[in-house]
Parts: C-alpha cells; sequence; structure tokens
C-alpha cells in the first residue's frame, strides 16, 4: 500500500470525542523520543504531518489522520516522561486506558521501541496491560540504523527471550529505521492485508 492521502483530522484528550466514523483504526505509541513521530512522517510521506518533539511530553493528545480516506492513523502521546507531573501522568493514564478499552474501530496498537535498548519495564508492562485486556498489537523496533545487522538479531533475540517469560509467543513485530526509510513498505501491507480482513 502506498499513502496517497494523509489529512488530519482532529486531536483530543476525550475518547468520547473521537471521530465518530467506523473506519478501522490503527494506534502508535510509544516511550516519548522513541521516534513514532518520524516513523508515522515515514510511513506517510510527508515531512511533519506528525510534530516531531522538540520537547517530549508536550504533545499529549489523540490525533487523528485519516489516510486514504479508508482508514485511521491515531498518534497517542508519549509515556514515560520524567519531567511530565504526577497528576498530568494520571489524567494522561486514564485517557489512554479509556481509548483503548472504548474505542472499537481500533484494529490493533503499535507498540514503538528503540532497538538499541533493553527490554524496558515500562514497555513490558504496557504490553502486558494491553494482553490482558484482549488488545492486539504489534511491536515496532524503530531506529535500526543505529545498530549493526547482528545486534539487531541478537536484541530482537534478547526480546524475545524476556516477552517469552509471558507471553506464548513472540508477537508480531517490524524492524524499522525513519532515518534510512527502512520497513515502511512491511508495515503497511501489514495494515492493508488488516483491512482488507475487515471488509471480506
Ligand atoms: P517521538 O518523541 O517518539 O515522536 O520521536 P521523534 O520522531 O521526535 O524522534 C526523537 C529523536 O530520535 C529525534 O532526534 C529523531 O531525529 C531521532 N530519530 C527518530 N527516528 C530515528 C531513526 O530511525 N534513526 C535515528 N538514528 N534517529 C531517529
Amino acid at each position: 500500500m502506498r499513502i496517497k492521502s494523509a489529512e488530519f483530522v482532529i486531536s483530543n484528550s476525550d475518547v468520547a470525542k473521537c471521530p465518530k466514523s467506523s473506519l478501522p483504526e490503527y494506534a502508535f505509541i510509544g516511550r516519548s523520543n522513541v521516534g513514532k513521530s518520524s516513523l508515522i512522517n515515514m510511513l506517510t510521506e510527508r515531512k511533519s504531518l506528525a510534530k516531531t518533539s522538540g520537547k517530549p511530553g508536550k504533545t499529549q493528545l489523540i490525533n487523528h489522520f485519516l489516510i486514504n480516506k479508508n482508514w485511521h492513523l491515531v498518534d497517542l502521546p508519549g509515556y514515560g516522561y520524567a519531567r511530565v507531573s504526577k497528576s498530568s501522568k494520571k489524567t494522561f493514564q486514564k485517557f489512554i486506558t479509556q481509548y483503548f478499552s472504548f474505542r472499537e474501530q481500533l484494529v490493533t496498537a503499535f507498540v514503538l521501541v528503540d532497538i538499541r535498548h533493553k527490554p524496558q519495564p515500562i514497555d513490558l508492562d504496557f504490553m502486558q496491560w494491553l494482553g490482558e485486556n484482549g488488545i492486539p498489537f504489534s511491536i515496532i523496533f524503530t531506529k535500526a540504523d543505529k545498530l549493526k545487522p547482528k545486534a539487531i538479531t541478537q536484541h530482537i533475540e534478547d526480546y524475545k527471550t524476556i516477552l517469552l517469560e509471558t507471553w506464548e509467543e513472540m508477537p508480531k513485530h517490524f524492524i524499522t529505521s525513519s532515518l534510512k526509510s527502512i520497513g515502511s513498505e512491511a508495515l503497511l501491507n501489514y495494515i492493508d492485508v488488516l483491512n482488507n480482513n475487515m471488509i471480506s
């Protein structure tokens, strides 16, 4: 799938105010600075559809984009940013929890993790929570250009080992680099297959 059109629809912090349409949607989430905005811009071939964060933690909203007029890409706030106050963390958790709990249009979530880092509790806890709540997700490893191929394989193996302590199988995963434009096709094809499954 190529992205022919990508339009911003709405930003808000209330799941009830998300678009009413029944189009399938895909949510992107991860720690602040993981490379989420860059990934969204790579996928959509737009330079600044998602705002790359000079100030992590500032874009605490659910952002809907209409893609090819037939699905929604949802840019969710980055989590785990230390400088966000405790009370705003709580509000954040609440509306994100509500988004995942009530958004029936959500087909799958994409949890972004920086391929260079060892599995982080905050990401593992979040995946656990998605699993417990029956929300399908895939993992997107970002910034693959920062590692050599051998190290990429090793880091993914390490991730797998940790995940298999609690999961029966390794969730579907993608290796990406926005800097080197790697991974876009596989990811968009996967979304395309899911979209087609929704129709048939
Ligand atoms: P967000 O906070 O998750 O939206 O992350 P951004 O997309 O704003 O990126 C955070 C930082 O990581 C920026 O300095 C980007 O230039 C850098 N970055 C993002 N994607 C990549 C990538 O694929 N490779 C490399 N080397 N750096 C990246």
